[in-house]
């Protein structure tokens, strides 16, 4: 069964609280019996039924287990009588009053010791269920999260975990003690009298069956909920990054309209879905009631007639007990109910736990210090999705302390090309080399490392300027990092905020200017320190002037180095060793700029159209 599977895979680190557990259960529905068995004297005295009178029996060992009960019944009667003929009923009365609170009290510190023990397990499952995730998440190529999916993945993180815990963390306590109390109270009712429990057993199947009926569709609803969740997510994450555009176009009602229908159909999912599960509750207590009125008159027609197996007083006893079973067994019809809706949610988290790194580590890698001489685009052909060829035949070198740049129309591949040197997607054709090792043979941690990227988008962290610098490096002084901002133009600004390096960013970088943060994203590159830099389109999105303080960052940063350099303003490459000029996934024409204008071809009609505007 799943749920088995569930628990070993989760349990293990736990297997202490859960033992403790177990047994503070155990101790708790014994004491529960034992506090019971008092009302079995109260009520014989009570309605005066004889039997309280009769000679102690000495135990020996040869008796059978049935005749040690019978010989431990009687002599507690034995002693009870003694009792009331020495102080009168009302003190014995008084004393079964004593003993069935002082049970009941132990009998509830036991349960609440037992869900003591159980807390740990609960919370430690889920912390480690998030770990996982964030962990995988964080470890998958970049290939993996389209912007359709990244709702998706934030969903199966937030919502199905939250369901995983609430629906199969919050029944686990019903799994472990249900069981437990069912199985003890059913040993007593056995004892007690065998040809009624017998008659009882007979009958449960049928209520187990009718119960599995209705949980059946339970888990394929809850499917279609969280994925209703995920489509919600996304689509809030959508409109807060395009709140500006939406706005701009009067498009709010549309929006709303589009979530309208979403939140309506999730909401009927979760109708059924919820309205089924109360089922669960009604269709076992009715269920319930419906043995016991069979049991009342079953029992009652088992003490009326000839030798009575069982007497009136021990039967009550009998009925309490079996009521006390209803509960469990209520409780554990609605954990199977709850797990069944957190294995849904469940299977979509494993979905990601599973997913498969298409960037694959080999086993022996070859080892790197640092950047000699060449890195190699070999025959290298590209497609994200197969059948639509993104890069085809691209031959580059690009030899130590070169910049070379690529310039072409968006859309032409131009970073696709630059992402496949840090190894964020594989090639699908030829191959890339750095002094003449494929990149696939190299450990990707010692690969990235040789590499440091400043991109269109400065991605920074919300938190303060000196971490946001010092993201990829182990270790700096305060001084480097300040050496760092001055060369990327930085350090000025920083210094006029309150807190100065220590000043939080606020989300994403919200309080800085684009300019402001692409600074600090060069920063990060020149703390880094690394032999090979790719930028693309680092300055697209700044203005003017921005631009020249970070173009400057940037020849800074850039000196002595090798650099692939994807341009948008063909200006700022004009220095560039070569210039490769990139049309529909291919090298069109190379050179340098003076020969690619002599040439009279793509990048002279670039040129030109940049120089009109
Ligand atoms: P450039 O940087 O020159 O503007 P890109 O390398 O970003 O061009 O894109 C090249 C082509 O690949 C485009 O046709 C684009 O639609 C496609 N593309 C880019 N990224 C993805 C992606 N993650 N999944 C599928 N197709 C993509
Ligand atoms: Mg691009």
């Amino acid at each position: 069964m799943h749920i088995f599977r569930l628990l070993k895979r989760f349990i293990p680190p736990y297997k202490w609280q859960l033992i403790l557990n177990l047994l503070f259960n155990i101790f708790s529905t014994i004491l529960s019996l034992f506090s019971f068995a008092a009302i079995i004297p109260v009520l014989q005295m009570l309605f005066g039924l004889e039997s309280m009178q009769s000679e102690y029996i000495s135990i020996t060992s040869t008796m059978s287990m049935q005749q040690l009960i019978d010989a431990a019944k009687n002599n507690m009667y034995c002693f009870l009588y003694e009792l009331v003929t020495l102080r009168g009923q009302q003190y014995v009365l008084m004393l079964l009053g004593v003993w069935l609170v002082s049970l009941t009290g132990l009998k509830c510190l036991t349960a609440w010791l037992a869900n003591f023990f159980m807390v740990p397990i609960r919370t430690g499952v889920l912390r480690d269920l998030r770990a996982q995730l964030y962990r995988k998440v964080v470890g998958l190529p970049i290939g993996f999260f389209t912007e359709e999916r990244k709702g998706d993945v934030m969903s199966r993180m937030t919502n199905d975990v939250g369901e995983v815990e609430a629906s199969i963390m919050s029944t686990l306590d019903m799994l472990f003690k249900d069981p437990i109390m069912i199985m003890v109270y059913l040993i007593t009712l056995f004892c007690i009298s065998w040809q009624l429990t017998l008659f009882v057993l007979l009958l449960l199947p049928l209520a187990g069956w009718l119960i599995g009926r209705i949980g059946r569709t339970l888990k394929r609803a809850s499917t279609k909920g969280q994925e209703q969740n995920a489509e919600i997510l996304t689509q809030i994450d959508e409109t807060l990054g395009g709140l500006r555009v939406v706005k701009a176009f009067n498009a709010e009602n549309k929006l709303i309209e589009r979530f309208m229908v979403l939140i309506n159909a999730t909401r009927a999912t979760f109708n059924r879905i919820n309205r089924r599960y109360y089922l669960a509750h009604p269709v076992s207590e009715f269920l319930g009631t419906s043995l016991i009125a069979i049991l009342l008159w079953y029992g009652g027609s088992l003490i009326l007639s000839e030798n009575a197996s069982i007497d009136a007083a021990t039967f009550i006893y009998y009925l309490v007990i079996f009521y006390s079973i209803i509960n469990p067994a209520k409780d554990l019809s609605k954990a199977t109910y709850g797990i069944r809706k957190g294995l849904a949610s469940l299977e979509r988290i494993d979905k990601i736990l599973n997913t498969q790194s298409n960037i694959k580590e080999i086993e022996n890698p070859k080892k790197v210090v640092d950047f000699e001489s060449l890195i190699r685009y070999e025959d290298v052909s590209f497609a994200y999705q197969a059948d639509r060829p993104v890069l085809q035949g691209i031959n580059l070198e690009i030899k130590k302390g070169q910049t070379v740049a690529l310039v072409g129309q968006s859309g032409s591949g131009k970073t696709t090309l630059a992402d496949l040197l840090p190894r964020f997607y594989d090639v699908n054709g030829g191959r890339i080399t750095i002094d003449g090792i494929d990149i696939r043979d190299l450990k990707t941690f010692d690969l990235r490392s040789l590499m440091g990227n400043v991109n269109q988008e400065a991605i920074l962290f919300n938190d303060t300027f000196y971490n946001n610098i010092t993201f990829g490096v182990e270790s700096a002084t305060m001084e480097e990092v300040r050496q760092a901002a001055r060369i990327a133009n930085a350090d000025d600004f920083i210094m006029a905020t309150p807190m100065q390096y220590e000043t939080t960013i606020g989300d994403r970088g919200s309080r800085l200017s684009g300019g402001q943060r692409q600074r600090i994203s060069i920063a990060r590159a020149i703390l880094k320190n690394p032999p090979i830099l790719i930028l693309d389109e680092a300055t697209s999105a700044l203005d003017t002037e921005s631009e020249k303080l970070v173009q400057e960052a940037l020849e800074n940063l850039m000196k002595e180095r090798t650099t692939l350099v994807v341009a948008h303003r063909l200006s700022t490459i004009r220095n560039a060793d070569v210039i490769c000029v990139m049309h529909e996934g291919r090298i069109v024409e190379r050179g340098t700029h003076e020969q690619l204008l002599a040439q009279n071809g793509y990048y002279k009609r670039l040129v030109d159209m940049q120089q009109d505007k």
